[in-house]
C-alpha cells in the first residue's frame, strides 16, 4: 500500500491562501476547486484536506490528519496532542486583552473581578491564573468579540489584533498582549515512520523555499 501524508488546511479565511501558496511553492502540483473537500498531490505522497481551521487539532489528534496548518492561537487554545513542527512566518498577530478607551488601565491586577469576553477561554484561564488574577467570568463568544464591552456584555475582551483598527472603531484600546502567533504546522506527535519521512521531506523542501526567499 502506498502511504500518503494527509494534511488538514484551513478551507476558507485568512490562512487558506498563505496555506496553498507554501503547498505549492514546496513544488506540490494538485487541484483545489471551491467545493473539494480533499484532493491528492499528483506528484507527491499528499493528500490536502480544506476543513474548518478551529477543527483541525482535534483533526490531527484523532489522526483524521497526520498533520495541520493552523493559527498558533488555535493551537494553543484547542490543547490536543498536537506538536509545532514548523513555524511559517505568516499570519503574524496577536492575542491581546482590549477595555474601553475612556478607562484607565491599572495594569493585570485590575482584570480582578472583571467579565472578559474571548474566543480563546483557555488561553485567557491560562494568562489570568499566571497573574493570579480572578476574572467575574470568562465568556466565550465565536465572533465580533470586541462589540461585547460596548453591549454590556462584558468589562474586556481577549481577541486578535494584527493594526489595532477594529478595536479603535469599537472604543477600545489594548492594554496587554496574552500572546504573539503565527502560522505553524502541527503533527500528530506518533506518526508512522513511513509518515514521518514524507513529514521530513516536506519540512526539508519548505525550509529551502524560505531560504530562498531571504
Ligand atoms: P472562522 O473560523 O470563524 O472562519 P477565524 O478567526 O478562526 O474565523 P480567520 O479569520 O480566517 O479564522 O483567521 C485564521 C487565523 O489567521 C487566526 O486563527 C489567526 O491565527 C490568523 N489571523 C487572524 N486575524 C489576523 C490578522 N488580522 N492578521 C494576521 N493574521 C490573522
Ligand atoms: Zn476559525
Amino acid at each position: 500500500m502506498n502511504t500518503l501524508l494527509r494534511i488538514a488546511i484551513q478551507k476558507s479565511g485568512r490562512l487558506q491562501e498563505g496555506s496553498l501558496d507554501l503547498l505549492k511553492e514546496s513544488g506540490l502540483k494538485f487541484s483545489n476547486g471551491k467545493d473539494q473537500l480533499k484532493t491528492q498531490a499528483r506528484n507527491f505522497p499528499v493528500e490536502v484536506l480544506f476543513l474548518r481551521d478551529d477543527d483541525i487539532p482535534q483533526y490531527v489528534e484523532d489522526k483524521v490528519a497526520d498533520v495541520g496548518l493552523v493559527g498558533e492561537n488555535v493551537f494553543a487554545e484547542k490543547q490536543k496532542k498536537n506538536q509545532i513542527v514548523k513555524r511559517l512566518d505568516f499570519a503574524k498577530c496577536r492575542l491581546s486583552i482590549a477595555i474601553p478607551r475612556a478607562e484607565t488601565y491599572g495594569g493585570i491586577p485590575s482584570l480582578n473581578g472583571k467579565n472578559i469576553a474571548t474566543s480563546y477561554p483557555n488561553i485567557v484561564k491560562d494568562f489570568l491564573k499566571k497573574h493570579n488574577v480572578v476574572p467575574a467570568g470568562i465568556h466565550e463568544i465565536s465572533g465580533s468579540v470586541e462589540i461585547a464591552p460596548g453591549i454590556g456584555l462584558a468589562d474586556a475582551i481577549c481577541d486578535i489584533v494584527s493594526t489595532g483598527s477594529t478595536l479603535l472603531s469599537n472604543g477600545l484600546k489594548e492594554v496587554e498582549v496574552v500572546m504573539q502567533s503565527e502560522a505553524v504546522i502541527i503533527a500528530n506527535p506518533d506518526l508512522e515512520p513511513e509518515k514521518q519521512a514524507i513529514l521530513d521531506k516536506l519540512l526539508f523542501r519548505i525550509e529551502a523555499v524560505k531560504k530562498a526567499k531571504n
